[in-house]
């Protein structure tokens, strides 16, 4: 019986995220600009740290919560995840 090997496409990098995990995003990734966290949660909170985008949005769950969002205000559906939110 040959033994079952997971083939892994691409080198991998060994990494240490802002929140001190270590991860191992793929080399071709980190090439291209990704990769730059261990997971999503953490790209959120580093993009928040650049942008500001996840207090506007945590701004607005308060606002829905406290019964003050409107919906018809377009003004808010502007935001949200960035089209490259996939980049971790
Ligand atoms: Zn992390």
């Amino acid at each position: 019986m040959p033994t079952l090997v997971k083939v892994q496409r691409g080198a991998r990098v060994r990494k240490v995220c802002a929140c001190g995990a270590v991860y191992f995003p793929r080399k071709s990734d980190v090439k291209r600009g990704w990769g730059k966290s261990c997971s999503k949660s953490c790209a959120a909170i580093k993009s928040n740290k650049e942008t500001g985008k996840y207090e506007r949005f945590k701004a607005r769950e308060a606002a829905i919560e406290d019964g003050t969002y409107d919906p018809d205000n377009t003004a808010c559906h502007a935001e949200g995840g960035g089209w490259d939110d996939h980049k971790f």
